[in-house]
């Protein structure tokens, strides 16, 4: 069975006390994520620290990620969160390039290349972000998440199959060293469909994972397949 991967982006939701909660609804649940689904959860910065305690006590299986990483190293960057400081809390993953931070950030290739170059070099594995197959990709990328804009958060989400095609695509491109990921508009009724196509590794959802119950039954609908 291929292993897939749920990116779970929070965006800029959730004060702790809602966090908190989540995760205390996805324990009560009694879910057990399945040996071949890997859930990433990337919260705001504000809420991972405090996450990483609540998830190891809680045992659940469910790795933390970052929703961006600075393209400095430490320094003086005022305001900005480093990949040191971002794999010292334990985390593996840090989404980079997504289109809300290339559209509200003014965020170009060559930042986006200094920020995966800054997560590698910590050992940070970045999720990059493509709104199109020609989308460029800085070297040293292994995880590419698809997500056409006409996609996010508008309830419209891409036709599998064509997503499937982007996905084939991009591991052509890159020379099939690549898992690829789509996201807009996953919902429990369509992350099957999306899940089990064979150029796609997994998926990433958005404001379907803000409530614990929507979130345990996507789960429910994938690990079904
Ligand atoms: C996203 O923007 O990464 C995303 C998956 O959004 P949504 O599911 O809300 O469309």
């Amino acid at each position: 069975m291929k292993k897939t991967l749920i990116v779970v982006n929070w965006k800029s939701n959730k004060i702790v006390s809602e966090a908190t909660q989540w995760l205390n609804e996805v324990e009560s649940s009694k879910y057990q994520i399945v040996g071949h689904l890997e859930v990433v959860l990337c919260p705001p910065f504000t809420l991972l620290a405090g996450l990483k305690l609540k998830i190891e006590n809680l045992k659940l299986k469910i790795v933390l990620g970052a929703q961006d990483v600075s393209p400095f190293p430490d320094g003086a960057y005022t305001g900005e969160i480093s990949a040191r400081m971002l794999k010292d809390l334990g985390l593996e993953y840090v989404i980079i390039g997504h289109s809300e931070r290339r559209k509200y950030f003014q965020e170009d290739d060559q930042l986006l290349a200094n920020k995966v170059k800054e997560a590698l070099d910590v050992g940070l594995t970045p999720i990059f972000c493509v709104q199109e197959k020609m989308t460029p990709v800085p070297e040293g990328v292994k995880i590419i998440l698809y997500e056409p804009v006409g996609a996010i958060e508008t309830g419209q989400a891409d036709n599998p199959e064509s997503a499937d095609l982007v996905g084939k695509f991009i591991k052509q491109r890159l020379d099939g060293e690549v898992v690829v990921l789509y996201g807009g508009s996953v919902t429990s009724e369509n992350v099957a469909s999306f899940c089990r196509l064979e150029n796609l590794d997994g998926v990433a959802i958005g404001g379907a994972s803000l409530d614990a119950n929507k979130f345990i039954e996507i789960l429910k609908n994938v690990a079904q397949i």
